[in-house]
């Protein structure tokens, strides 16, 4: 049998690269057993013959002689070249560098045990340190379920610190013309980021007299254009649920304390606080000792003496980081644990 060109070129012009006319008439008393197992080989067929692609582009990419032909990218040359939209281009180039770089990604994909799709949405996260266990993920899960698997692998392997780099890296905002004229803005934000502007957008909402029968995403859309266009000076309350399992914003996005902790200095930041049975703190700020409430979520997270090399663990005391007596709030953001002799010296250099 014939192999099938796909991803039909438009290059050659030779009837070797159209697809096979199929008599569709034929298809008709098909049992379903035949037409499944068709269109599983031919997906199949697709998958080696996507990959032996990628591994071309791989390449063609390495040794940049795209560039030869004015292109101004491997990308931009793949898109003018193959007929394709520059998206698809680029995250083609992504998957065939990160087969170089990771062989062990190259052998799953040529043995079929991954697919494009799925490496497509796995090499925005490989690293030297988790490929590995990545790539067994992968392979594992199905397709669909693929981005939160990774996402809760990550949440459970990366510090903080590790978090905060990659999900900086990934930020970027992007946009694009539809066949119907609209622009289509595309954003990807750090969770503090991400959920800031969302509480903008949605403050504005409220703010605006929503013309009659104007969905909530078109409200949305309006709010976002007149903050965009009229400039600043928009007032927004951010939730950050803060819990014994993580900070997450209201609609479930986890956030780092950092990312908290940066967030909290310059915003309009409403803190929920919950305890380790999910009950929402009371805090008051204007009463000088914590509540029994907001200890213990101090204690989750000092363990130990916070002065800095200091790592005693007992008899530790509450501190406002800022002075109670200079105004500082009795709120869990102004509260660590320190231990007794560094609280002293704290209170008198305070003095
Ligand atoms: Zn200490």
């Amino acid at each position: 049998m014939k192999t099938q060109d796909v991803g039909a070129s438009h290059d050659g012009g030779s009837t070797g690269d159209r697809a096979r006319p199929r008599e569709r008439s034929a298809l008709t008393g098909m049992p379903v057993e035949q037409l499944e197992s068709e269109i599983v080989g031919l997906t199949r067929r697709l998958n080696a013959n996507t990959y032996e692609l990628l591994v071309l582009v791989g390449e063609l990419d390495a040794n940049g002689k795209w560039a030869r032909t004015g292109a101004l990218s491997c990308a931009a040359w793949l898109s003018q070249r193959c007929d394709i939209e520059m998206s698809s281009a680029r995250s083609q180039v992504r998957v065939a560098r990160a087969m170089q770089t990771y062989p062990q990604l190259d052998v799953a994909m040529a043995q079929g045990e991954i697919s494009y799709a799925k490496a497509r949405v796995l090499v925005a996260s490989l690293s030297a340190e988790n490929v590995d266990d990545l790539i067994h993920i992968a392979i594992t899960t199905p397709a669909d379920l693929l981005t939160t698997a990774i996402a809760t692998w990550l949440n459970r392997h990366e510090s903080e610190d590790e978090a905060r780099k990659r999900q900086s890296k990934a930020r970027g905002v992007r946009w694009r013309t539809e066949p119907d004229g609209m622009i289509v803005i595309t954003a990807r934000l750090t969770p503090a980021v991400g959920g800031a502007v969302c509480a903008v957008i949605d403050s504005g909402t409220k703010a605006m007299n929503a013309p009659a029968g104007a969905t909530l995403a078109q409200q949305r859309a309006d709010s976002l254009a007149h903050t965009m266009t009229h400039g600043g000076g928009v007032c927004a309350e951010v939730v950050v649920h803060v819990t014994e399992e993580g900070n997450r914003l209201n609609d479930g996005t986890p956030i780092s304390d950092h990312a908290l902790g940066e967030f909290l200095s310059d915003a309009f930041v409403s803190l929920l606080i919950h305890d380790n049975k999910r009950n929402p703190i009371d805090a008051s700020p204007r009463r000088r000792s914590p509540t029994r409430r907001q200890k213990r979520v101090v204690d989750e997270k000092y363990p130990q003496c916070h002065h800095p090399g200091c790592n005693a663990r007992d008899f530790l005391e509450y501190d406002h980081i800022n002075p109670y007596a200079q105004g500082g709030d009795t709120v869990l953001e102004n509260l660590q644990r320190l231990c007794d002799p560094h609280n002293r010296a704290k209170s008198k250099a305070a003095r």
